[in-house]
């Protein structure tokens, strides 16, 4: 097998065997799927969304339900398939009730999605939420490209873009607003499709 191929599919078989897990239990309990990514091993880009939800976690496939219809419709408002990129999340199991992850999730799962990340080694980190922003925010410690208002939260750091350095080079990272928040808000789809235009320049 293809040696990434390979070695992401290490990362699904540890997943898919962590009894330690702290939402092992809840998995098995409702014969879920853990949901480990998806996409272009050589993607230039890697979107890193919160947790699966119930249509991922019964299938096993990132953003496949209403968020990833969205996430579907960004990439084609910039003419990327979803096909050539990478798509995952930082934690790999449902949380009950699509509460938000809690912080022990997070820490448990992450290791995880920093190997994926070395595998892949993508151009571009897209983090859809504020999940993954603050996780990668913290991990990378990235300069911003262009002067800042001020603040850290998402609605401060949307759409703006970050240099970090990584173990195999130089890696831009890109805030976004989680898909889901544009489910039923045309305002907030307007601003993610703003924002994705940002991604147009890793397109392969
Ligand atoms: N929301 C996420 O954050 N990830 C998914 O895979 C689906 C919905």
């Amino acid at each position: 097998m293809e040696e990434r191929t390979e070695q992401l599919r290490k990362i699904k078989d540890e997943i898919v065997g962590a009894k330690n897990s702290p939402l092992h239990d809840f998995r098995i309990k409702n014969k879920f799927l853990p949901v480990i990514g998806e996409g272009d091993h050589y993607a230039k880009i890697i979107f890193i969304g919160e947790a699966p939800g119930k249509n991922e976690a019964l299938t096993g496939r990132p953003f496949c339900g209403a968020a990833g219809k969205i996430l579907d419709e960004l990439l084609q408002s910039i003419g990327i398939d979803r096909k050539e990129v990478y798509v995952t999340n930082i934690v790999k199991d449902r949380p009950p009730f699509n509460r938000d992850p809690l912080p022990e999730e997070i820490e448990f799962y992450a290791p995880f999605l920093d190997r994926q990340i070395e595998i892949i080694r993508p151009e571009a980190i897209a983090t859809l939420g504020r999940f993954s922003m603050d996780y990668i925010m913290k991990k990378f410690q990235p300069k911003a490209d262009q002067p800042l208002a001020g603040g850290e939260s998402i609605s401060a750091l949307h759409g703006k873009t970050f240099t970090a350095k990584t173990s195999y080079g130089e890696v831009k990272i890109i805030p976004l607003y989680h898909p889901a928040v544009a489910i039923y808000n045309i305002h907030e789809k307007e601003t993610l499709k703003k924002d994705f235009e940002i991604l147009k320049k890793f397109a392969k």
